[in-house]
C-alpha cells in the first residue's frame, strides 16, 4: 500500500505530556503536587514493571507517585482498607489498582472501592457507564490513549465501520463505546465470535485488543484499513502481525511504540486533571 502512515505513539504521548508540564507548574504555585497512588498486590514481575514505568513516567514531569506494594496473601478486606484510605488522603487526586491481582482477591470489588473522583483508570462501574454515556471524567487509559491517537492524526471515523476484536472491561467494552460516540458503527468481536477474519475485512478501523501475539492476520485487512494494535505481549510482540498487516493497511501502529506510550500519557493527564479539580 502506498503512502501508508505509521501511527507513531511515542509523538503523540510526547505531545500530550508538554501540555500536561505548564499545568503542573500552575499547580505547584499553588501548592498542590499531583500524586498518583499505586497499588500493586504480590510480585508479578511485568506489573512490577508497569508500575515502575507509571512511576518513572510521573517523576519526568513532575507528578509524585506514592508506591504501595502488598503481599501476595493480602485478603480483599485489606485491599479495600488500603483503597479507602487512599480514597480519603487529600494528598492523592489518583488511584491506580494494578491488574491482575491474585486470584482470591475480588478485583471488581476492589476496582468499585475506588472514588469515582479518584479513578483515572477508568476501572470503576461507574467510570465504566459514564464513559459509556459520553460524559466521561477519566476513561480507561488504553481507550482513550485509541481515541487520542485517531485524533492526532485526524483519522476521520464518522460512519466507519469500527472492528474491535476484544471486550475486556478496561479495554474492548469501552473502545467500543468510545467509538460508537463519535458515530462509527461498531462490531465487538471476541472468542465466541464465528468467522472473525470474514468480520474483519470489512473493517474500516481495527483494533486489536485480544491478548495473543501476532493475532490479526495480513489477509483479513481491507486495503487502506486502519489498524491500531493495543496488544502488548511479553517480547513486545502486539496482537497484530505487523508485516504482514501493513501489506494492506493504510495507517497502523507498530509494537512496541504504539498505543503503550500514549496509555501512560492519558494516566497522567488525569492525575492532573484530577489535582485541578480538587481544588
Ligand atoms: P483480556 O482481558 O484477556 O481480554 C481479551 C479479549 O480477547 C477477551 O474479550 C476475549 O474474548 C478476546 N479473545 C480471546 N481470544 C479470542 C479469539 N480467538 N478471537 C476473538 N477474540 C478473542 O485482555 P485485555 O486486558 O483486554 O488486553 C488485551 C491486550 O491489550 C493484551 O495484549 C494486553 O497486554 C494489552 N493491553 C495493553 C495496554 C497498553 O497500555 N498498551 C493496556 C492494557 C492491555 P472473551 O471475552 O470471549 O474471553
Amino acid at each position: 500500500m502506498e503512502n501508508k502512515i505509521i501511527l507513531d505513539g511515542k509523538r503523540v504521548a510526547d505531545t500530550v505530556k508538554e501540555k500536561l508540564q505548564p499545568r503542573v507548574e500552575k499547580l505547584k504555585e499553588k501548592g498542590i503536587v499531583p500524586c498518583l497512588a499505586t497499588i500493586l498486590v504480590g510480585n508479578d514481575p511485568s506489573s512490577a514493571t508497569y508500575i515502575r514505568m507509571k512511576g518513572n513516567a510521573c517523576k519526568k514531569i513532575g507528578i509524585e507517585s506514592k508506591k504501595i506494594h502488598l503481599p501476595e496473601e493480602t485478603t480483599t478486606e485489606q485491599l479495600l482498607q488500603t483503597i479507602s484510605d487512599l480514597n480519603a488522603d487529600e494528598q492523592v487526586h489518583g488511584i491506580l489498582l494494578q491488574h491482575p491481582v491474585p486470584e482470591h482477591i475480588d478485583e471488581r470489588l476492589a476496582f468499585d472501592t475506588i472514588a469515582i473522583n479518584k479513578d483515572v483508570d477508568g476501572v470503576t462501574s461507574t467510570g465504566f457507564g459514564e464513559t459509556a454515556f459520553n460524559f466521561g471524567r477519566y476513561p480507561s487509559c488504553t481507550p482513550a490513549a485509541i481515541l487520542q491517537l485517531i485524533d492526532f492524526y485526524q483519522l476521520p471515523l464518522e460512519g466507519k465501520h469500527a472492528v474491535v476484536i476484544g471486550r475486556s472491561p478496561i479495554l474492548g467494552k469501552p473502545v467500543s463505546m468510545m467509538l460508537l460516540n463519535r458515530n462509527a458503527t461498531v462490531t465487538t468481536c471476541h472468542s465466541k465470535t464465528i468467522d472473525l477474519p470474514t468480520i474483519v475485512r470489512q473493517a474500516d478501523i481495527v483494533v486489536a485488543a485480544v491478548g495473543k501475539p501476532n493475532f490479526v492476520q495480513g489477509d483479513w485487512i481491507k486495503e487502506g484499513a486502519v489498524v491500531i494494535d493495543a496488544g502488548y505481549n511479553p517480547g513486545n510482540i502486539g496482537d497484530v502481525d505487523y508485516e504482514a498487516c501493513s501489506k494492506n493497511a493504510g495507517a497502523i501502529t507498530p509494537v512496541p511504540g504504539g498505543i503503550g506510550p500514549i496509555t501512560i500519557s492519558m494516566l497522567l493527564n488525569h492525575t492532573v486533571k484530577s489535582a485541578e479539580e480538587s481544588i
